[in-house]
């Protein structure tokens, strides 16, 4: 059966019309599934008894079932979701002081294979599809009661890599008949693929690009992260660039720290040159170990070196708080746990 929020406004408005219903009926249906959050097509009670009857034949509503929830001290909330089809996904909620920032998933596996990351090692089952990435943020606001402020596409997967259901799932999200949350609070994170970028430049959304750097020259880069030996550094500067030209859009450049890889004032030399004149922000991130992993975090005192010698250099920098390790919800951290699995 077709998931119902797997339509965008306008593709649910030509789907009624197929079905010779008046198109202002998407706009009521989409209240209903957005504003209302409902669960079932019973309670869309402007539709006729026919149409609702319809609808209820032909599509799904796809209401995740919560498998388990898990909260931090910190107050960091972590989910595996029910799918629906057997497969599990996590979603994380982190408490910021302007408000709640959701992590979402966009794939169920990963391909990129980075090798600090836990979600590599799971196998590529498949996208997610818009609909689902959009439940993620409505099964939460439901269960928590609140409305999340700010989404950010850095739990499980590439986000480029399921690109037309990442695109279709924030316009779904940034539509004030939707959930109304503006692209200005959505970050999209990325390993680095290059066309992909380019096609983002030109989609005229106003999110933030994070793009996962981690290392300033194509051997180390490559050793963390096999993607860069299809894009290197030098490549992905590039399309980074070309994207800040035509969107005049800041990027966020994410860069794990870990112990006597990347962390040491010569790395943070090499970043200042790669990145001089750009209009960019940089996200120090205290690595965090994976099980069997070869890399661990850099002390405090390096972390503290490492940003200063950028601010000092006219990079800005800073170091994003570690939230919600204590139930394996911090950066990099997640991975899909099956039902009942390890
Ligand atoms: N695939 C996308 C989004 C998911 S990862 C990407 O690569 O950007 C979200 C962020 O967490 C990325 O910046 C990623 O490099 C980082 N990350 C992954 N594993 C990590 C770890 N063990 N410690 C710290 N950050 C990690």
């Amino acid at each position: 059966m077709k998931n119902i929020k797997d339509y965008s406004l306008e593709e649910l408005k030509e789907e009624l019309k197929s079905m010779q219903e008046k198109p202002f009926r998407a706009e009521q249906i989409f209240s209903w599934l957005y504003q209302e959050k409902v669960k079932s097509f019973e309670e869309m009670t402007n539709l006729s008894l026919s149409l609702r009857e319809k609808l209820t034949k032909n599509y799904t509503i796809c209401n995740f079932q919560q498998i388990k929830k898990q909260e931090a001290k910190d107050g960091t909330k972590k989910y595996l979701f029910d799918v629906l089809d057997g497969n599990a996904i996590e979603t994380v909620v982190m408490e910021y002081h302007h408000g709640k920032t959701i992590c979402v998933s966009s794939q169920i596996g990963c391909k990129m294979g980075c090798k600090f990351c836990a979600s590599t090692g799971i196998a590529f089952v498949r996208n997610l599809t818009a609909g689902e990435i959009v439940e993620q943020i409505i099964a939460v606001e439901q269960d928590l009661q609140v409305r999340i402020s700010n989404i950010v596409f850095m739990g499980i997967g590439e986000p480029l890599d399921n690109y037309e259901n990442v695109i279709k799932a924030i316009r779904i999200v940034n539509d004030p008949k939707g959930l109304n949350i503006g692209a200005r609070h959505i970050s999209v994170s990325t390993s680095g693929l290059v066309p992909r970028i380019y096609d983002l430049a030109k989609e005229n959304i106003p999110c933030t690009l994070s793009i996962s750097l981690h290392a300033t020259n194509n051997e180390k880069r490559s050793a963390m992260m096999p993607v860069n030996n299809r894009y290197p550094i030098e490549e992905l500067l590039q399309a980074c660039k070309d994207y800040i030209k035509a969107t005049n859009r800041r990027i966020s450049f994410e860069y794990a720290l870990a112990k006597e890889n990347n962390d040491n004032i010569e790395d943070a030399k090499a970043l200042v040159k790669l990145l001089k004149g750009m209009l960019c922000h940089v996200n120090l991130i205290p690595i965090n170990k994976i099980e069997n992993g070869k890399f661990i975090k850099s002390s405090n005192e390096n972390i503290l070196k490492f940003r200063d010698y950028l601010n000092e250099h006219g990079i800005v920098a800073t170091v994003r708080r570690e939230l919600g390790s204590d139930i394996e919800a911090a950066c990099g951290q997640l991975r899909r746990k099956n039902l009942g699995g390890e």
